[in-house]
């Protein structure tokens, strides 16, 4: 039996882009530009102008894209890079396989975000790095962040994985930092039909590596030559065309994003309570994050009514025994956190009967708990 409310609905927004996607895929059939070429220099331009940076590059998902950053930023062995304990794995792997150590720090307790604070009190003599990750669709505050790592000299890296289009104070997110890292996994606010990420920067030297490193280390000038060890993680052009139609819906589809998580603001019982959003952030929601006590029991009795949920993230990176940090530290904030946290349904056709479907199972279950 199919849920009565998904977690995630992608067919919805593809029937709304189905005919574009088949005419430019159709094109590409016929002619020979499978990697490199015409979409995919058309959708790197439109990405990086949309997030107000100078230069896209396309990748093949969004944790080379961190990676990739990271070797281009001549970051690896003997570095540490700052990492919010609560993340998706991906930011953290790609600070191991680029060679460095990630230094997991605790969140904010409101907004479960990673905080200028945290940050300050970990960065020593190792420190390379900030990964600032906007997680759920919410930019953290770069403005402090910002601050906190010109003043240190570290360089600043956004994983955008979850919020295409978010802003901070106006500005769209990416842009920000030395480099703002994205994926375009099918599930994210903006989605390709498989994988794909891209990078964006506003510096041309850094652009120029990084395109090489995700090339062969390929040399820009002249592509006969190979001028460093590079790998192999290009943005494909069916991706690419799939991304380019779906970007003209992407401001839409975020809207409707927002206006669902206002009606469950008005909807939600009082002791279920969203996660923060800070006043200067437009958020894009791409999850829907809310905090409860008995959140495993409330779950299993939501999905017994047909309401998928889910848990991001059901264990604190730092608590990963494969990140080996050489450290026992507790994260107080993001532990407790991990219990509690629960993802209910969001995507940007989910209607204003399932938020009530929704919204009234959580009153009933939290009434008879
Ligand atoms: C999805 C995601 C990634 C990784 O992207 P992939 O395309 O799956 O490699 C990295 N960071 C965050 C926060 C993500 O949500």
């Amino acid at each position: 039996m199919p849920p009565v409310v998904p977690f995630v609905d992608l067919r919805a927004m593809n029937d709304e882009v189905r005919a574009a996607i088949f005419d430019r895929w159709t094109a590409l059939v016929d002619g020979d530009a499978f990697v490199g070429g015409e979409e995919i220099d058309r959708f790197e331009q439109r990405w990086a102008s949309y997030c107000g940076a100078k230069f896209a590059v396309g990748v093949g998902n969004g944790t080379d894209a961190l990676e990739i950053t990271l070797r281009a930023l001549g970051i690896g062995a003997g570095d540490e890079v700052i990492v919010p304990a609560n993340t998706f794995v991906a930011t953290a792997e790609a600070v191991v396989h680029a060679g460095a150590t990630p230094r997991f720090v605790d969140v904010d307790p409101e907004t479960l975000l990673l905080d200028a604070e945290s940050v300050a009190a970990v960065v020593g003599p190792a420190t390379a790095a900030v990964i600032a990750v906007h997680l759920y669709g919410q930019p953290v505050d770069l403005t402090a962040l910002g601050a906190l790592c010109r003043s240190n000299g570290l360089a600043l890296i956004e994983d955008a994985a979850q919020a295409h289009g978010a802003m901070w104070e106006g500005r769209r997110v990416g842009g920000f930092g030395d480099v703002g890292a994205f994926s375009f996994y099918p599930g994210k606010n903006l989605g390709a039909m498989g994988d794909a990420g891209a990078l964006v920067t506003n510096d041309p030297a850094l652009a120029e590596r990084i395109r090489s490193i995700a090339n062969h280390g390929r040399a820009m000038r002249d592509v006969r030559f190979h001028e460093r060890l590079g790998s192999n993680s290009r943005l494909d052009a069916m991706q690419a065309a799939v991304l380019d139609v779906k970007l003209d819906h992407l401001d839409r589809w975020n809207a409707a994003r927002r206006r669902a998580a206002h009606v469950y603001a008005s909807l939600l019982p009082s002791d279920v309570e969203p996660v923060r959003v800070d006043e200067r952030a437009d958020a894009v929601h791409h999850l829907h994050v809310v905090r409860t006590a008995g959140r495993d029991g409330l779950r299993e009795a939501l999905r017994q009514r047909g309401i998928s949920t889910g848990v991001h993230y059901a264990v604190p990176c730092h608590a990963l025994t494969y990140f080996d940090t050489g450290s026992t530290e507790h994260l107080a904030v993001v532990e407790q956190a991990a219990g509690e946290i629960l993802s209910l349904p969001m995507y940007p056709h989910l209607t204003r009967p399932d938020i009530e479907m929704v919204c009234d199972a959580l009153a009933r279950e939290r009434s008879t708990a």
